[in-house]
């Protein structure tokens, strides 16, 4: 879409939240809502939600609030929900079968249609409906189902690696699970995840700042 480019990052992250809670809204039967209400629900400043939707265009009337079955019509076009996104994962080991098994949210969009492992104790089965392949099928299995994404989950020292591979068999975006930085090239999206550095940081602030600090 056009206008994909003019929205910052942040706004654009936030966008999935807006949808999921827009579809509940629907489902209840709910037909239009403030953003004060969507504040509440959703823990974001209504000064926030509003500039956010006014990078989407013209959504939302002054008093009336926003049309639910509209917004989410809208950020179903502008997220393309409707298209099914492939995902593989690569390593499964404790935190890669976590993932395996995490709902993600019910997703419908995304789907994990296959992960890889190189110890052949953990490769030619399934969990739960997934099957598990060789990391030497990698580049049949990513250009069968035209997988896009890859959910990165090997120890550190293979991930570059395991990154080139995938790079190579045509995947363009990577969600890093290991502490390494990864190289890719211009066109490749990565993002990282680094649960142990975020919980070190989390730790640190609570014993480094005092309490009124901490408050946003
Ligand atoms: P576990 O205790 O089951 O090994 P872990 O999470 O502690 O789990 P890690 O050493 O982090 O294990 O490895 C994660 C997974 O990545 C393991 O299942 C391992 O077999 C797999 N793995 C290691 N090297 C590769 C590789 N080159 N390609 C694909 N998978 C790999």
């Amino acid at each position: 879409m056009a206008q994909d480019h003019k929205i910052p990052q942040v706004t654009a992250k936030r966008l999935p939240l807006y949808y999921r809670y827009l579809e509940k809204l629907h489902l209840m039967g709910k037909q239009r809502v403030s953003s004060a209400q969507l504040s509440k629900e959703l823990l974001i400043d209504p000064a926030t939600i509003r500039r956010d939707f006014s990078y989407l265009g013209e959504l939302g009337k002054k008093g009336y609030g926003y049309n639910v079955s509209y917004l989410l019509q809208f950020l179903r076009d502008f997220l393309k929900q409707d298209e099914v996104t492939n995902v593989v994962l690569i390593g499964v080991g404790n935190l890669g079968t976590a993932l395996l098994h995490y709902n993600f949210y019910k997703n419908r969009n995304i789907k994990i249609v296959a992960a890889f492992d190189s110890n052949p104790n953990k490769f030619n089965r399934e969990i739960d409906g997934i099957p598990v392949y060789g990391i030497d099928s990698l580049k049949e299995v990513v250009q069968l189902f035209r997988v896009e994404v890859a959910i990165l989950t090997v120890p550190v020292h293979v991930a570059q690696e395991i990154t080139d591979k995938l790079v190579d068999a045509g995947v363009r975006g990577i969600l890093n699970f290991t502490p390494s930085r990864l190289t890719v090239p211009v066109g490749t999206l990565v993002h990282h995840i680094d649960l142990t550095t975020e919980l070190q940081t989390l730790v640190y602030f609570l014993k480094n700042f005092p309490e009124d600090e901490l408050m946003e």
